[in-house]
C-alpha cells in the first residue's frame, strides 16, 4: 500500500473503557462495504477493529451503541431524487444490515436515522434521540469508530461534542471515502480540532 504524502503521527493507544464510556459504532452496514452499493474504500478494515473494541466493551459490562442509515426506497439522497449517492441501505434489506462479521453483541442498543423520504443524516444525532438514550445510562463518553471517516463518522462526533460527551476517536476503526482527495485527513483535523481525542490500538 503507498504511504501517504504526510502521514499523520500514530495516536496513543486509547484508554481502557471505564464507568460512563460507551462504544458507539458507525454505518458498518453492507452497502458501505467492498460489494455494496456504496463501498467506502477498504471499509472492511474496520470489521476487525471494532470487533476488538466491542470485546472490550463486553468484557467491561460497558454498553455499545450502533447507528445505521434506514433509507425508504425513495429517499432524498438517492441520485433518482436529485440526491447525491446511489440508492443504499434501504431498510429492511440486506444491504442496510450490519456486516455479518461485525460481533455486536445481543443488548447492542441500535439507533437508525434518515428513515424519511425527506430527511437525509449523516450524523446519528440527527433526528433520533441518540442523546437522550445514551444519558439514560449515564454515558458521558463515546469510543466511536465506523464508516465513513468523511461523513457519517465526522458529522456524529462533531454532534456528539456539541452534545457535551466527551470523544475518543477510534483510527484504526474509520476509512474515508475521499471523494476529494484528502477528505478524510480534513476530517480527522476538524474532529480533533473540535476536541475528539484520537487513538488507535498498537498494529492498527
Ligand atoms: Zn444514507
Amino acid at each position: 500500500m503507498a504511504e501517504p504524502p504526510h502521514p499523520l503521527p500514530t495516536p496513543p493507544s486509547p484508554p481502557f473503557p471505564k464507568s460512563g464510556d460507551a462504544l458507539l459504532v458507525v454505518d458498518v452496514q453492507n452497502d458501505f462495504l467492498p460489494g455494496g452499493s456504496l463501498a467506502v474504500p477498504a471499509g472492511e478494515q474496520v470489521v476487525s477493529a471494532l470487533n476488538r473494541y466491542i470485546a472490550r466493551f463486553i468484557e467491561a459490562d460497558l454498553p455499545v451503541f450502533a447507528t445505521r442509515d434506514w433509507h425508504p426506497p425513495d429517499h432524498c439522497s438517492f441520485a433518482q431524487k436529485g440526491g447525491p449517492w446511489p440508492p443504499h441501505c434501504v431498510a429492511g434489506t440486506p444491504g442496510a444490515a450490519f456486516a455479518p462479521a461485525l460481533d455486536l453483541p445481543p443488548g447492542t442498543i441500535v439507533v437508525s436515522k434518515a428513515d424519511t423520504a425527506e430527511q437525509d443524516a449523516y450524523s446519528g444525532f440527527q433526528g433520533t434521540d441518540l442523546a437522550d438514550r445514551l444519558r439514560a445510562q449515564g454515558v458521558r463518553r463515546l469510543f466511536i469508530g465506523g464508516l465513513a471517516t468523511d461523513y457519517c463518522v465526522l458529522n456524529t462526533v462533531q454532534d456528539a461534542l456539541a452534545a457535551g460527551f466527551a470523544v475518543v476517536l477510534l483510527t484504526d476503526a474509520i476509512r474515508p471515502v475521499d471523494v476529494k482527495p484528502g477528505d478524510g485527513d480534513r476530517a480527522l483535523a476538524a474532529m480533533a480540532e473540535a476536541g475528539a481525542v484520537p487513538a488507535a490500538q498498537e498494529g492498527g
